[in-house]
């Protein structure tokens, strides 16, 4: 992981497709006339005094269909909160109505959250999750949606479960091709997911066909992972072996993977997602009311583990990814120094567990793109322009800066920790304007 450059008074040059050309600085030799010409053909937009541009978010993992239920239902441990609350809700998503109702409302304030990628999970119905695909290209938000798979009749509901396994690929591959088809999307804005919602909900012929969709479309993957005790003694039980090892037999731990939680992950686990090149969805907020534990998230960035920030709604009461990063902040700290104090000081905590504010911004953009293969989430030549603008004058503004002695890192440290999203006053999306003035 490098530093973060800040870098003041910068020209961005954007192309036509929505892609950076060129990051000039006033020292570069075409600055002063790249700007004089743009500002003559009223092509530039200039940010005014206190306003930053930054790159977009990526929130890695998230339940679109429990957007309905965000900040209720946190009580019960992960097992009775999916029985409860969360199978009941999803499967209202048969209502094409209600889920346009709440998907336009999720996509709407994750844009005015400045997160301008998301990897959704949808429910398991094939309509409501194209429609929340389409909603995602209408709005200009970068999206990967995943029709979310689970046939074990064990562990999911009768009304709510896909009566068979072959239901469950048919409809997968569909969604595949159906996201492929839309009119619109000829850059590829929106991508589907393959997407089993987990090991106890997917049997053994379903695990293995939607591995078999992974090989055949190199499509990504999304899916959870040795989240709390559970879950992963569940995996442990059915195969003698971790959630990690059962996706890669199964064919479903690829480059292009996306592991949300990851608690309970071991040391080997670690080294195989690294050598698969998968990526792990660091959900702070949701690990703390479901996960049983701390993601050990340093020790995954120093197994070479690609890893970006999930809010995992609704498991996670938030929408904003700048909640995430500070949580990310927080968590590490907890993990490093323990919780319990009548534990001694040496034996309570993870020594070298915490993570920086700027490591958790990170997590938050660039390597959330870099998880996805993306160009995104860096404001550099080649990268496509998903970007924010944040004002850190706006009305109901929570944060304070102070000119005197904040410097441009501790300004970005501050907008991390307290900017909200009235503060993000624009947002761009491959080089078009999704939020402010168009
Ligand atoms: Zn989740």
């Amino acid at each position: 992981m490098g530093a973060i450059r800040i870098r003041e008074r910068a020209l961005l040059q954007v192309t036509e497709p929505g892609l950076i050309e060129s990051v000039l600085l006033p020292g570069d030799a075409d600055y002063a006339p790249s700007l004089a010409t743009l500002r003559r053909e009223q092509a530039v937009v200039e940010l005014g005094s206190g306003e930053y541009l930054l790159p977009g978010f990526v929130d890695l993992h998230n339940h679109a269909p429990q957007w309905p239920q965000l900040g209720k239902a946190l009580d019960v441990p992960l097992e009775d909160w999916l029985d409860r609350y969360t199978f009941p809700l999803e499967a209202r998503y048969r209502d094409e109505e209600f889920a346009r109702r709440a998907y336009s409302s999720l996509v709407a304030a994750m844009i005015a959250n400045g997160t301008t990628t998301a990897v959704y999970f949808g429910s398991a119905h094939l309509p409501a999750t194209q429609l929340l695909a389409e909603l995602c290209l209408q709005a200009g938000q970068r999206a990967l949606v995943g029709r979310v798979a689970m046939d074990a009749v064990d562990t999911c509901p009768d009304y709510y479960r896909d009566s068979s396994a072959g239901l469950a690929i048919e409809e997968t591959e569909a969604l595949i091709t159906g996201v492929g088809a839309m009119p619109g999307n000829e850059q590829r804005l929106v991508q589907p997911v393959i997407t089993p919602r987990f090991i106890p909900s997917c049997t053994d012929e379903l695990l293995a066909g939607l591995g078999e969709i992974a090989r055949v479309t190199d499509a990504h993957v999304q899916t959870h992972c040795s989240e709390s005790d559970w879950a992963h003694e569940y995996g442990l039980a059915r195969y003698g072996r971790t959630d990690t090892v059962s996706y890669d037999y199964f064919g479903l731990l690829t480059r292009k993977t996306v592991l949300a939680h990851c608690n309970f992950i071991t040391c080997p686990d670690m080294d195989l997602i690294a050598s698969r090149g998968a990526a792990i969805a660091h959900c702070p907020l949701s690990n703390a009311y479901f996960a049983n534990a701390v993601f050990p998230l340093r020790r995954a960035l120093e197994s070479g583990v690609r890893v970006g920030l999930g809010t995992d709604i609704s498991g996670g009461p938030g929408t904003s990814i700048l909640r995430a990063m500070a949580d990310t902040v927080v968590m590490s700290r907890l993990l490093e120094d323990g919780v319990d104090a009548d534990i001694p000081t040496a034996s309570r905590g993870v020594s070298g567990s915490r993570v920086s504010s700027m490591e958790a911004f990170y997590l938050g953009t660039t390597a959330g793109g870099i998880a996805l293969g993306l160009p995104i989430g860096l404001l550099s030549p080649g990268m496509s322009f998903d970007a924010i603008l944040v004002d850190s004058a706006a009305a109901e503004s929570a944060l304070t800066l102070w000119e005197e002695f904040d410097s441009t890192d501790e300004i970005l440290q501050k907008i991390i920790h307290s900017a909200n999203r009235n503060n993000i006053k624009q947002v761009w999306v491959a080089g078009t304007s999704v939020k402010g003035p168009v």
